[in-house]
């Protein structure tokens, strides 16, 4: 069989060959605690300061705003209950309905624990945010805005700033989710006015396991447990020192990528419209909006998506779908739902997520085994 094609790198990436070479003497050669004063523990020490320097220039903010963290779930959970443990006065969030489950289903459950008062706002069949419902959501009340900046779904990218500016205006505080953002699009504390900014390193080529969050300068949340007091005190616990080191390779390595990030956009463009060129009854969700380059969320009408994505691992291409098992029944995803996608198209919703390595060939043969497994579907 040809080589495998992986184009589920919005669910995860490989890791980049400099990124490992950048960790491997941290495991082996400099494994010191870096709040250790010998010298071994210095080094660790001068290699994650100069990483949350790196992180910083990523990120467009200051390195003293950095902190690491185990991935992207650990830090929306880092601002989201730091804000409120910290703030049980005022107890409004503003989100939205297509956010990530790391933010959705830990608002819905503060809600039911009665700690705060949430209020989603609706997107529409596009993906686009209700704009006016934004701005009437956001009030005095108001203690956090959450909002993503890329959708992992579709792809779709939120008007960050433009909603920064509301909360901002209103007192409230602004996170942004900017998971699927980073290494893809510029992600700029200063432009999107951000107040915490949410990244993961396996999202864009460092291993599972590594993160960071950005914290504005001044401040405070309440940490979510207590220890040695690194991170600025708000995530205690050894420094991950190798992987710290490869979250910031990584960060380079996306930094330096991002200008010719245009080459995957135009594998995507190509891989969406040679499909829809040669499969009936398809749309490209999100396709009217403003996206991340490598996204391609198409839903193959009367289709389901979990049997398309078994018939192209057999044929050894790796995507996702849209719509998933849930105690023995097809559900679509609850983004699909969110943006009132009718059933026959929500049930068929592919991913298919390229990243910088992503080749022509492998664009080419994913259209020709598409169509090919599309056809069979259809005709079973
Ligand atoms: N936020 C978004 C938008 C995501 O896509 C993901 C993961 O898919 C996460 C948060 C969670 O990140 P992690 O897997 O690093 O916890």
């Amino acid at each position: 069989m040809a080589d495998l094609i992986y184009l589920d790198n919005n669910a995860t990436t490989r890791v980049a060959d400099e990124v490992l070479a950048a960790m491997t003497p941290f495991y082996r050669e400099h494994y010191g605690n870096p709040h250790a004063i010998h010298s071994l523990g210095r080094r660790s020490h001068d290699a994650v300061e100069a990483a949350r320097a790196d992180l910083a220039t990523l990120l467009d903010c200051d390195a003293g705003e950095v902190i690491f963290t185990s991935c992207g779930t650990e830090g929306n959970a880092i601002v989201i209950r730091g804000l409120i443990d910290r703030h049980p006065d005022r107890r409004k969030v503003v989100s939205t309905t297509v956010e990530h489950p790391s933010v959705l289903t830990l608002l819905r459950a503060l809600e039911r624990e009665q700690l705060i008062e949430l209020d989603l706002v609706p997107v529409d069949r596009e993906g686009l945010i209700d704009m006016e419902r934004m701005s009437a959501a956001i009030d005095d009340d108001t203690l956090l805005v959450s909002v993503m900046l890329a959708q992992n779904e579709t792809g779709v990218l939120h008007p960050v700033a433009r909603i920064a500016e509301l909360a901002h205006a209103a007192g409230a505080l602004v996170h942004v989710d900017a998971v699927q953002a980073a290494g893809k699009v510029p992600v700029s504390q200063r432009d999107l006015d951000a107040d915490f900014i949410t990244i993961s390193g396996h999202k864009f080529h460092a291993p599972k396991g590594i993160g960071a969050l950005t914290i504005r300068r001044g401040i405070a949340l309440q940490p979510l447990w207590y220890g040695g007091g690194q991170e600025l005190g708000m995530r205690s616990g050894t420094e991950a020192v190798p992987s710290i080191v490869g979250l910031a390779a990584a960060a380079r390595a996306a930094r330096e990528a991002l200008p010719n990030y245009d080459r995957v956009r135009a594998l995507r463009d190509r891989l969406e419209r040679e499909i829809r060129a040669r499969v009936a009854d398809t749309s490209v969700n999100g396709a009217t909006q403003p996206r991340i380059g490598n996204t391609a969320s198409i839903a193959f009408h009367d289709t389901q998506a979990d049997e398309i994505v078994r018939a192209l691992d057999a044929e050894g291409i790796c995507v996702s779908a849209g719509a998933a098992c849930h105690s023995g029944s097809v559900e679509p995803s609850s983004t699909m739902k969110a943006m009132g996608k009718p059933l026959r198209e929500a049930m068929g919703v592919v991913r298919f997520s390229l990243s910088r390595y992503t080749t022509s060939e492998e664009i080419d043969r994913t259209v020709d085994v598409a169509s090919g497994v599309l056809q069979t579907a259809r005709i079973a």
